[in-house]
C-alpha cells in the first residue's frame, strides 16, 4: 500500500460505480467534486455512486467539495460560423463592457461587471488559462479596451485571470454559499475554497460552517499572488492547502510555481497540516495511455518535496484512461517511496505548532523510536484524526495505522501521508487496545508474531491531543491483564 494519497476529480469518465471501485482499488483515497462544473443534482448522483462504491472498498474514501470562489468568467460569446468561437489576433482590440451582452464583433462582457472598475490601464487580462492575453489600453465607466498580445479563439464562460489587479470580488459568491450548504447537508469531509486571498476569506466560510454545526475541514487553494503573500495567516486559518498550480501558473510567473510548491509544502510540514499538489500532474494521460517523462518526474518530485497528496483533474474526470492514470500515479509513488525508504533522513522533521503539545511530543518521540528500532508499524488511537495528522508529518519509515470509531475522522484521515485509517470500537482500557491491535495486525498480515510495533493512545480521550501512553509491543506476546483505566470514549467531535 502506498503512503502518498491520491485525490481524483469526479466527472463523466468515472460515473459508474464499477469504475469508481476500480479507481479506489487502484489507489484513490479522496474524490473531488468540482462545483465549477455541473449542477448540484449531477453532484448528488455522483455522490451516491461514490458512496455505493466506497461501501464495497476496504479503506475509507474521503470526499472533497471544491468551491469555485470568485473566478471571473467571460459571458456568452457567439460563435463565428466554423471558428468555434470569436477569433482574435495579436494587435486586435477587444471591448470588455460592464453591461451584459452576447459577445460578438469584438465586444464581450463578464459575469463580474465590476471588473471594469478594478482593471487599470496597463494591467494584463488573461483568458482561458493565459492562452489569450490582453493589455488594458483604455478605460471609462462603461468599458475597457483591451489590446491582444497573444491571440486565439474566445469562447463562452472561459476563465479570466487578472494578475496585476486587486479585484473587489466577494471572496465567496452566492453560488459558493449554496454549494457550501449542499456540502454540509451531504456530509462531505473537506471543502476547498478557490482563489483565497486572505485568512479572512476562510474565516468567513468557517463562521458560516460553525453556524451550521459542521466540522467539515477547509482546504485553502493557493492560486493567487495575494495568497502567497498572506500564506502564514492562511495556513493558520485552514485545515490544509492545495497548491493549485493551474491558476497559480497564470496569476504568477509560471517559473515560480515549483519554488512556491516547495515553500508551501515546507510550511504545511511546520504547521502540521496536509497539503495537496494539484493540476496537470499526468495531463497527457487525458488523451494517451502513458505519461510523459516530465510528468512522471513531476509526480515523484512532489513526493520528494513532502506532499501528502497528489491530485488528478481532467485525467480522471474527462480523460480516456482514468483507471490507468491512477495506476500510473500509484506506481510512481510506490517506486519513489521505496527509494525514499533507503535514504536515512538528514534531520528530524520539525513542527512548530503550539496546539496539541502532547500529540506533537509523542509523534517526535515515536519518530526517534522508529529510527532506533526495527519496527513493523505504528498504531495510534486518534478519535478525531488530529494525532494521526501530526504523526503523518513525521513521514515515518513505517506505516501509521490510525484508529478511530468516528467515520468522519476516518474519511478525513484518508488525506494524510502514510496513514492507514482503521475503524475500531472505542476500547475499554489501554490493555484492551493493545490486545485488539495485536490481533488485528496479525489478522491483516501487517505484522507477525515476534515483530515489534508501537502503540500510542491517551488515557483520557475526552479531548483530542491528550495522547500520553506508549508501548512497544512484541506481536503475539500476552498482554498483561493490569487494569489501567481507559475510560470509554465519548463520541465527541472537537477540532484540534
Ligand atoms: P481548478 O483548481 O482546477 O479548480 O482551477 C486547481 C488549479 O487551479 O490548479
Ligand atoms: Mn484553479
Amino acid at each position: 500500500m502506498i503512503r502518498t494519497k491520491i485525490v481524483a476529480t469526479m466527472g463523466p469518465a468515472v460515473a459508474e460505480v464499477a469504475t469508481l471501485l476500480e479507481l479506489f482499488r487502484a489507489g484513490v483515497d479522496i474524490c473531488r467534486l468540482n462545483f465549477s462544473h455541473g449542477t448540484l443534482d449531477d453532484h448528488l448522483l455522483m455522490l451516491r455512486k461514490i458512496r455505493e462504491a466506497a461501501a464495497m472498498h476496504d479503506q475509507p474514501v474521503g470526499i472533497l467539495g471544491d468551491l469555485c470562489g470568485p473566478k471571473i468568467r467571460l459571458g456568452k460569446v457567439i460563435e463565428v460560423e466554423g471558428k468555434g468561437g470569436m477569433p482574435i489576433e495579436v494587435g486586435d482590440e477587444l471591448t470588455l463592457q460592464r453591461a451584459p451582452i452576447d459577445g460578438a464583433n469584438g465586444v464581450v462582457s463578464t459575469i463580474f461587471p465590476q471588473m471594469v472598475d478594478d482593471v487599470q490601464i496597463g494591467h494584463r487580462v488573461l483568458i482561458e488559462d493565459g492562452l489569450l492575453r490582453f493589455i488594458c489600453i483604455e478605460k471609462n465607466y462603461n468599458h475597457l479596451v483591451l489590446k491582444c498580445t497573444d491571440g486565439g479563439v474566445l469562447k463562452s464562460a472561459k476563465g479570466i485571470n487578472l494578475p496585476d489587479t486587486v479585484v473587489n470580488t466577494p471572496a465567496i459568491t452566492e453560488k459558493d454559499w449554496r454549494d457550501a450548504d449542499w456540502a454540509v447537508e451531504n456530509d462531505l469531509d473537506y471543502l476547498a475554497l478557490s482563489f483565497v486571498r486572505s485568512a479572512e476569506d476562510l474565516s468567513l466560510l468557517r463562521q458560516h460552517l460553525v453556524n451550521k454545526v459542521s466540522d467539515i475541514h477547509l482546504i485553502a487553494k493557493i492560486e493567487k499572488p495575494e495568497a502567497v503573500r498572506n500564506i502564514d495567516a492562511i495556513i493558520d486559518n485552514c485545515d490544509g492547502l492545495m497548491v493549485a498550480r493551474g491558476d497559480l501558473g497564470v496569476e504568477m510567473d509560471v517559473a515560480q510555481v515549483p519554488i512556491i510548491q516547495k515553500d508551501l509544502i515546507r510550511r504545511c510540514q511546520l504547521a502540521g497540516k496536509p497539503v495537496i499538489v494539484a493540476t496537470q500532474m499526468l495531463q497527457s494521460m487525458i488523451e494517451e495511455s502513458s505519461p510523459t517523462r516530465a510528468e512522471v518526474s513531476d509526480v515523484a518530485n512532489a513526493i520528494f518535496d513532502g506532499t501528502d497528496a497528489v491530485m488528478l483533474s481532467g485525467e480522471t474526470s474527462v480523460g480516456k484512461f482514468p483507471v490507468q492514470t491512477v495506476r500510473t500515479m500509484a506506481h510512481i509513488a510506490e517506486i519513489t517511496e521505496a527509494y525514499l525508504a533507503t535514504i536515512p533522513p538528514k534531520a528530524e522533521p520539525q513542527l512548530t505548532i503550539k496546539t496539541l503539545p502532547l500529540s506533537a511530543a509523542m509523534a517526535k518521540g515515536v519518530w526517534q523510536i522508529v529510527q532506533d528500532m526495527e519496527l513493523k508499524l505504528v498504531c495510534v488511537w486518534s478519535q478525531t484524526g488530529s494525532t494521526a495528522r501530526l504523526f503523518s508529518k513525521y513521514r515515518m519509515s513505517v506505516p501509521i495505522v490510525a484508529l478511530s470509531s468516528d467515520h468522519r475522522a476516518l474519511r478525513r484521515m484518508a488525506l494524510h501521508y502514510g496513514v492507514i485509517p482503521q475503524e475500531m470500537p472505542p476500547p475499554e482500557h489501554f490493555n484492551g487496545l493493545i490486545a485488539w491491535v495485536d490481533n488485528f495486525v496479525r489478522g491483516k498480515k501487517m505484522a507477525k508474531t515476534g515483530d515489534r510495533i508501537v502503540i500510542v493512545a491517551g488515557l483520557s480521550m475526552t479531548a483530542p491531543g491528550t495522547v500520553n501512553n506508549l508501548v512497544i509491543q512484541t506481536v503475539g506476546e500476552e498482554v498483561p491483564k493490569g487494569d489501567k483505566d481507559f475510560p470509554r470514549l465519548a463520541h465527541r467531535m472537537e477540532r484540534g
